[in-house]
């Protein structure tokens, strides 16, 4: 019998596609047999540069913090913002609360609200142990269910919403399972049940940083004040916002995906989270502090992620990721991705308040640009250095200094 193209191996995958011989050749060069074996119709790896955050102080800590990203001026800006911030002791942690919860929902439709509520209130034992003994093992490691509780929503809808912990792992298929196990419970409404789900909303999975930085570092008080203005608008402008907020991400994502977590995940989590106020918000906050002349930030995000499970352990880049991370805890771990991304955002606003956010950036870009022009790799950056001398450039003037620099 014939396979199927999902039952093939990589190579024969490669040789049902219509390719020339070097492009199978160049998929074929970055083949991998674990990251193979990890989705379906696996052809070959896709890799990222990957560079490093080289001091992120946190709560007194130095951490050389792994990044992952295609994007050039993003782990230079990270390396510039944590370096603002540590001439004031880098940046500093506080619990707002008590666990990192994950949720799942039961999902209902046209139910008799008042016979739920019942159901819950009465079998509250009973639901707790068709929790525990779903996944017996999160109850082991001192996680499990922590708290049901029901909401109306529009036109007859209603979620019953199953808080759980988690603990070292992201958690969306312990959730699922415990889910899968609670619906069957929910017998006598799944009539009207629409289905059983993780959520991804991240409220009750929040990590608050903070930071200080002195005018004098910034280049003066002028600076930070325009910063803070800069804030202020992004509560308002959700066109400012959502972009202010990309920032923050370039830094949250390229430490999420560098050790093997689910970047959707956290990403659509805290856009919702920004608009928890009923507008698209920034997720950062910058105020100032007059009298020790220093400008404040902070940053609350939902951290959906684990230091453990799925794509964490089984991806041996991502384990040799954490281990540059002192193999920290999944708290840990958020901290240190909400650091960067705290100081990824002072040093776009620093950027824009400052000298614009062209200038640095387009440092970074020539190397992009040159090695689309063809510039081999000892060409990069004397080709980039040029094109930062030019007043404009484009590809028609990198390809000519090319040319020049090869004369
Ligand atoms: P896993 O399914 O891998 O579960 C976590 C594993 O870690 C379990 O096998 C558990 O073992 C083990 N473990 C060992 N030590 C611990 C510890 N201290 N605390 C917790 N678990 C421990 O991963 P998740 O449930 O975390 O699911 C994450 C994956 O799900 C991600 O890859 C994500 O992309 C994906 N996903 C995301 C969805 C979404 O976001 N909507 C939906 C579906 C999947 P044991 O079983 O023995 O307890």
């Amino acid at each position: 019998m014939t396979k199927k193209f999902y039952e093939k191996t990589p190579t024969e995958r490669l040789n049902e596609l219509s390719l020339t011989a070097k492009l199978r050749q160049d998929f074929t060069v970055d083949q991998n047999l674990v990251n193979a074996a990890i989705v379906e119709n696996y052809i070959s790896d896709f890799r990222e540069p990957e560079g490093v955050l080289r001091r992120l102080q946190l709560d007194g800590h130095f951490y050389t913090v792994p990044m992952a990203i295609e994007e050039p001026s993003v782990i230079a800006a990270a390396n510039n913002g944590a370096r603002m911030l540590n001439f004031n002791g880098g940046i500093f942690t506080e619990k707002i609360q008590p666990a990192a919860l994950t949720l799942g929902q039961l999902l209902f439709e046209d139910v008799n609200v008042a016979a739920l509520h019942k159901f819950i209130d009465q079998f509250a034992a009973e639901i707790q142990r068709v929790a525990d003994l779903a996944k017996p093992s999160i109850v082991k490691r001192g996680g499990g269910l922590v708290k049901v509780q029901l909401r109306e929503l529009s036109l007859k809808q209603v979620s019953v919403d199953f808080l759980i912990d988690t603990k070292e792992a992201m958690g969306a298929n312990i959730v699922n399972t415990i889910l899968a196990a609670e619906k069957e419970f929910f017998q006598p409404f799944i009539q009207h049940c629409l289905g059983a789900i993780l959520s991804n909303d991240g409220r009750n999975n929040l990590t608050k940083v903070f930071g200080r930085v002195p005018f004098a570092v910034l280049g003066g008080e002028a600076v930070a004040n325009k910063i803070v203005a800069l804030s202020r608008f992004s509560k308002v402008d959700s066109y400012r916002a959502v972009t202010e907020n990309k920032g923050i991400f370039n830094g949250v994502g390229a430490v999420v995906l560098a050790t093997g977590n689910d970047w959707r995940a956290v990403e659509a989590a805290g856009h919702a989270y920004a608009s928890q106020q009923g507008t698209y918000q920034s997720l950062s906050h910058w105020s100032i502090d007059a009298n020790q002349q220093q400008l404040v930030g902070e940053l609350v995000l939902p951290l959906p992620i684990g230091s453990i499970g799925g794509a964490i352990t089984a991806l041996p880049q991502a384990q040799r990721n954490l281990a540059l991370l002192e193999k920290p805890s999944v708290q840990t771990l958020r901290e240190i991705i909400a650091g960067v991304g705290l100081a990824q955002n002072l040093a776009a606003l620093k950027a824009i308040a400052g000298e614009g956010i062209q200038t640095g950036h387009m440092r970074m870009q020539y190397r992009a640009l040159a090695l689309q022009v063809g510039a081999q790799p000892h060409e990069v950056l004397p080709l980039a250095r040029r094109l930062s001398t030019q007043k404009t450039v484009d590809t028609q003037l990198a390809s000519q200094i090319l040319k020049e620099i090869r004369r």
